[in-house]
């Protein structure tokens, strides 16, 4: 048996060697304990190499250049519109409608066209009632974007609302291993599909479903002494995370069976900067 992976591990050598320890392997590791798995994820989740989110700005002038172009808002109600962003401190698009200068579907088309994505002008919500991806409402919120179909052969639909989550889309391919294929959606298509996402499947898991669990915790300790309960119960799992904003989302993978973790900086902790971990994105 090989000597515990955990540095602050306090056995003695010859304890593992007995062969007594009842371990568990994270990530091609073996670790005597469920306190040496915990100390080891505790440090996963606070060393975390930064890198900050960039996150590009809305080219407002092509979207009204687009607007105009198809003839949905004049010359005059854009300029007025730029205008009264500066003030306002809108996204272009936000501003037209909240001056009702802009149809909906017109905005959507035209946003989707700027972003180079397709959209749905509706949607089914039925499509959402199983949870297709087997995400939680947590996950989804967090990353603006629902599965609205189950996954065929590696490649998953996506929904969201305007602007384009780039990063959110990227993590959720790089921690569920599906690539997804992204519709922009309105806000009140958005706002329906939450409400339904998981109606008929609440408390079950779905078929397609490869999580087992779904928390969500605000305390960095607390969120590792959970995930280290999960990889003693499996005895050999995989650690995967990826952090956009506020959020780290950590999944663990066992034998045929997977656990998510959704860690939320706490609201509190948010404006001191340097807080528990900071807005980065890691792929391991
Ligand atoms: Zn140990």
């Amino acid at each position: 048996m090989p000597p515990c992976a955990s540095e602050t591990c306090t056995r003695p050598s010859r304890w593992w060697r007995l062969g007594v320890a009842r371990g568990a392997t994270l990530d091609g590791q073996w670790h005597c304990s469920q306190g040496c798995v915990e100390a080891v994820i505790r440090t996963r989740l606070h060393v975390v190499p930064a890198s900050q989110e960039v996150r590009p700005r809305l080219p407002g002038i092509r979207l009204g250049a687009l607007l105009r172009h198809q003839g949905a808002v004049p010359q005059e109600q854009i300029a007025a519109a730029l205008e009264a962003q500066t003030e306002s401190r809108l996204r272009l698009g936000e501003q037209l409608r909240s001056m009702g200068a802009v149809d909906p579907q017109a905005l959507l088309r035209a946003l989707a066209e700027q972003a180079g994505v397709s959209y749905l002008a509706t949607v089914d919500v039925a499509r959402v009632h199983e949870a297709p991806g087997g995400l939680s409402l947590d996950a989804i919120q967090a990353l603006r974007i629902v599965p609205i179909g189950p996954p065929e052969s590696g490649r998953i639909r996506v929904a969201f609302p305007a602007p384009v989550p780039r990063t959110a889309l990227s993590i959720f391919r790089q921690q569920t291993g599906w690539m997804p294929e992204p519709y922009l959606v309105g806000d009140d298509e958005w706002l329906a599909l939450l409400e339904h996402y998981g109606a008929t499947s609440r408390g079950r898991v779905s078929p397609e479903a490869i999580s087992m669990g779904f928390a969500r915790e605000h305390d960095p300790q607390e969120a590792a002494r959970r995930l280290a309960q999960v990889v003693m119960a499996t005895g050999d799992a995989r650690m995967r995370d990826a952090r956009w904003g506020h959020y780290v989302w950590v999944r663990l993978q066992g034998a045929g069976a997977g656990f998510d973790l959704l860690l939320e900086r706490a609201p509190e902790a948010r404006s001191e900067g340097a807080g528990p971990w900071q807005a980065a994105t890691t792929s391991r």
